[in-house]
């Protein structure tokens, strides 16, 4: 992903990692003789399983739209998915790259407690990047990425999150979902006229004709890149513009 695409939220890891901030902030002392202490419990997160999820993903090769590798690696999400007990749905469209490729698209999506009105979405991107553009190496401008940061960090991260909700349900509606078709954006190397608009084009697609009619989620947290080592998380400035709350 480029700082092209639409949102990174990075904040997330506060959350995976069991960080809950209880708002300490100063109060009169008669508050505080009232104020109970509220203890929010958060499921284990388990990286190495985590890590499991990102390299089974890498074992099928780059997941570059209309591959075999992109095929199978969908089909294996799909199935993590419902093994984790979530309503899957899947979201096949043909959608145009920048190029006027047609790209066979599939987005996922893992629904656990689909009747709550309260919802929370969770998302990342399963393809990966058909260009290494901005390699060190030239040779290899052209060439796929394996992408184990760039998407299947992300996906990874969530496929954990869905084994931990599986073993205890929590009380809102939670909505995964992994798009397709994000990061096959103009290549930097490219001269000349694009189509517009070509990057993220699974969640355009899904913003467009979302997997239930009428969709809402209280808000949504979007997670890339972020399986880099040493890795550092600012506040992502789209989000941080139109949805800063
Ligand atoms: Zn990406």
């Amino acid at each position: 992903m480029r700082i092209k695409n639409l949102f990174i939220v990075p904040i997330l890891l506060l959350a995976l990692t069991g960080v809950v901030s209880c708002g300490s902030t100063k109060k009169s002392d008669d508050t505080q003789a009232t104020e109970k202490k509220v203890v929010i419990k958060a499921p284990a997160f388990d990286a190495d399983s985590a890590y499991t999820y990102v390299k089974a993903q890498t074992d099928f090769g780059p997941r570059v739209p209309n591959t075999q590798a992109h095929k199978d690696c969908g089909e294996y999400l799909a199935q993590q998915l419902a093994k984790f007990g979530a309503k899957v749905y899947n979201q096949y469209a043909d959608l145009e790259a920048w190029d006027g490729t047609i790209l066979k698209a599939r987005n996922i999506i893992g629904a656990y407690n689909p009747d709550s009105k309260k919802r929370v979405m969770l998302c990342a991107h399963w393809d990966s990047r058909p260009y290494a553009d901005y390699d060190a190496d030239e040779k290899n401008h052209k060439k796929p990425i394996d992408g184990a940061n760039d998407g299947a960090s992300g996906v990874g991260v969530l496929l954990e999150i869905a084994r931990q909700i599986q073993k205890e349900a929590p009380a809102v509606g939670i909505d995964i979902i992994f798009f397709d078709a994000e990061d096959y954006g103009t290549p930097a190397w490219h001269r000349g006229s694009y189509k517009a608009h070509d990057w993220c084009l699974g969640s355009q697609y899904w913003s467009r004709a979302p997997h239930v009619q009428g969709y809402y989620a209280r808000y949504g947290i979007l997670l890339d890149m972020v399986g880099g080592k040493g890795g550092t998380f600012y506040y992502e400035p789209y989000s941080y513009r139109t949805a800063r709350k």
